[in-house]
């Protein structure tokens, strides 16, 4: 069929957080999607990284699901969208029914758009529960949480761009921007440092972060390759050395005595939490040399502005929070809040996962971060919504799965690959095979998850369809769609609103996503002042609370937004791992993504040119551990924890710890969450993905083939 779309349009990369623009453009055939570069794009000035350049690869993929289809007997069957539409409304209806509303429960997804994010915490709100859920749970919840808890605002305190010309120090902990972040990387952090600016770089991997700051002529990059989980300790040195020093030379500028005064709460906190601390057996602890991680401390504190970039290395562990919170201690205690240059920067993960809280698709929020229990927050959006919304904060994804047969007995998943995605994928999968009523997944692609459904609604993708997104540093900006591949698919927010309609008659009566967005901006306060036009090309960082302002790029120039307005400081202790090495399993597993696929690789393993790139999982071990368990280089491996096994080929390399083995989630036969542990964070409920005990031997029978990659 031949194309209507003669000129290009301009819209987002749907991979990473960083939210490059790019154009996409169709040829002489439908479904003939070309990347072209966005010159001025606002974020990324026409750079993308290798994912961006392949994205419009996957938009006519052979694999995407063109028809609803419903499950009978086992098996997939072809239907109408009436019938579809009718299953997923009689179950819904059948589940409150008998199990009341917290008997479903609702995955939106970052890979979405906010307006369709709004829409489904809407009608799970509307239903009668906040069970809803996306998978910000699985990598920032604990940084959302810390962040709003001790500052205001669950987001990046400040924007890639501030650091162009004032950062004087990026300390970047647990995160691989240069693996998974890569245009904010070149474009901003190693332009930062050819500057001027030090990098200081705290991660148990040498990686591709490690090796874009060995810039020839410069010498502002230091790497503490710390032993995994051992993060509290590590800023603790740091906080005990700024305490020590200040001490020893009051008013030297080691703390910003005026703005600890004036600013914040709970300083003596602090100093009681690290008044006995050992710094020379925690920097044991952490593997790293006490006077590196001194001089590191010296360097942070001595900048006028120095900024911290958080990741999952931080987030996902049981003391997630603590972890974050450590971080913003020690930019409290610094001043290095309120000022371009500076603050606490979560690098987020999927281009819309910031979005996707902020528009209130989480158990305990509304739009605009407003607690469920919050009395007047909800009677506010309830005027606005005309239903009664329930005032008891909902389960977490993980918890809702943790649920399935005993409270849950159905699940609504957009675009989210749970089975994939959440830990103990062995037990995730068994319960949503054996247990799960009532499964209903809309999506692009027939997913491992989509498999186990009675239903699946075909869905498009990012390129055919219009909305916004919001980038890791709270830019909203506009996606715009050519138009659908296949005729019979439908736009998400076209399927929730049917929906909705035949589920309540109305509150889903929607004209397409700005009408959507004109009803988000009404009930959420940071997104009030934009409107479509005024997002243009440029986009809008929120807070933006009237027409006419034009956002800010960073937060708390006069006060945090705090109850108090005070930033909270709070002394944490360090807290092990839930699981260690013992003599079953001696090894410490850790896992991470690669540049080239994105999360549970339901689209990047769809791209000829990625799949190329790294067609299969593998697993980094250390020579002397390659040594002890007899393991070659290349070598096909078996890794074992105690929820279950994946074969893989060994990476030996130096850039790991001795004693850490790090691998993927990546690829479906051998995902690293099929190892990973599914015990939570008590507050944020993210799991800790970051370390297990595990141990490896040299697979003795390979399986047929040897290929231990996804097929
Ligand atoms: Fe896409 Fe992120 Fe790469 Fe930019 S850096 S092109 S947003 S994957």
């Amino acid at each position: 069929m031949a194309s209507n779309a003669d000129e290009p349009v301009k819209t987002i990369c749907p991979y990473c957080g960083v939210g490059c623009g790019i154009r996409v453009r169709e040829g002489e055939e439908r479904g003939d999607m070309n990347f072209m570069p966005w010159g001025d794009a606002p974020v990324n000035e026409g750079s993308v990284c290798i994912k961006g350049g392949a994205a419009t690869q996957v938009v006519d993929h052979e694999d995407r699901l063109t028809d609803p289809l419903i499950k009978e007997d086992g098996e997939f069957r072809e239907a109408t969208w009436d019938e579809a539409l009718s299953r997923v409304v009689d179950e819904m209806e059948s589940i409150r029914e008998e199990h009341g509303p917290d008997g479903m429960g609702f995955f939106g997804s970052s890979k979405t758009f906010n307006e369709e994010n709004y829409l489904i915490q809407k009608l799970a709100r509307r239903y009668g529960t906040n069970q809803v859920d996306n998978c910000t749970r699985m990598c920032h919840a604990s940084t959302v949480w810390a962040l709003r808890t001790s500052l205001g605002m669950g987001a990046m305190t400040n924007s890639m761009a501030d650091l162009e010309d004032s950062a004087d120090v990026l300390w970047i902990q647990g995160a691989n921007p240069g693996e998974q972040h890569p245009i904010a990387n070149s474009q901003y952090f190693r332009q930062a440092v050819l500057e001027g600016a030090t990098v200081i770089q705290v991660d148990p991997h040498a990686n591709k972060t490690t090796e874009s700051f060995d810039i020839e002529g410069t010498d502002r990059h230091m790497h503490l390759q710390l032993e995994p989980g051992t993060d509290i300790p590590l800023l603790n040195v740091v906080l005990k050395t700024i305490l020590e020093r200040h001490e020893a030379e009051p008013g030297a500028g080691w703390i910003d005595e005026e703005f600890v005064d004036d600013r914040t709460k709970g300083f003596d906190h602090l100093t009681e939490t690290l008044e006995d601390f050992d710094k020379q057996a925690a920097a044991e602890e952490c593997g790293v040399p006490l006077e590196d991680i001194e001089l590191a401390a010296e360097k942070y504190a001595r900048a006028n502005d120095a900024a911290i970039f958080t990741g999952m290395g931080m987030s996902q562990h049981t003391c997630g929070v603590d972890n974050v919170q450590n971080e913003i201690n020690l930019a409290l205690i610094t001043g290095n809040l309120g000022k371009p240059g500076a603050g606490v920067n979560p690098l987020r993960g999927q281009n819309n996962v910031q979005g996707t809280c902020d528009v209130g698709a989480m158990p305990n929020v509304l739009p605009g971060y407003q607690l469920v229990d919050d009395d007047e927050a909800r009677e506010s959006v309830e005027e606005v919504w005309g239903f009664e919304i329930p005032a008891e904060p909902g389960l977490t994804n993980v918890e809702i799965s943790h649920a399935i047969g005993d409270t849950v007995h159905g699940l609504y998943v957009m675009g989210e690959n749970p089975i994939m995605s959440e830990p103990d994928g062995n037990r995730t999968e068994r319960r949503f095979r054996e247990d799960l009523g009532f499964l209903v997944v809309q999506d692009i692609f027939m997913t491992e998850t989509a498999e186990l459904a009675d239903v699946v609604l075909p869905a498009t993708t990012w390129a055919e369809r219009g909305g916004t997104v919001t980038n890791t540093d709270r830019r909203v900006q506009r996606m715009r769609g050519v138009h659908k591949v296949h005729e019979n698919t439908r736009h998400d927010l076209d399927i929730l609103c049917e929906v909705g309609t035949r589920l309540f008659d109305e509150g889903f009566d929607f004209d397409g996503p700005e009408d959507v967005f004109e009803e988000l901006r009404e009930v959420c306060p940071i997104m009030h002042g934009m409107t479509y036009d005024a997002l243009g090309e440029e986009g809008i960082h929120w807070p933006c609370y009237e027409e006419g302002d034009e956002g800010d790029s960073y937060l708390y120039e006069e006060s945090f937004e705090t109850e108090d307005g005070l930033g909270r400081i709070e002394g944490v202790v360090h807290q092990e791992p839930k699981e260690t090495p013992d003599e079953e399993y001696p090894l410490v597993l850790t896992t991470a993504r690669l540049e080239e696929h994105y999360n549970t690789g339901t689209m990047s393993r769809r791209s000829p040119t990625l799949s190329r790139q790294e067609p299969e999982n593998f697993v980094d071990v250390h020579p002397n551990d390659a040594e002890r368990y007899g393991i070659e280089d290349g070598d096909e491996v078996v890794l074992r924890s105690r929820r279950g096994e994946i074969t893989v080929r060994a990476d030996v390399t130096e850039d790991i710890k001795e004693g850490v083995v790090w691998t993927t989630p990546h690829f479906a036969s051998a995902s690293a969450n099929r190892l990973t542990n599914d015990v939570l964070d008590e507050r944020a409920k993210i799991p800790e993905y970051k370390a297990a005990a595990a141990e490896i031997e040299v697979d003795i029978e390979p399986a047929d083939g040897g290929a231990s990659a996804d097929d």
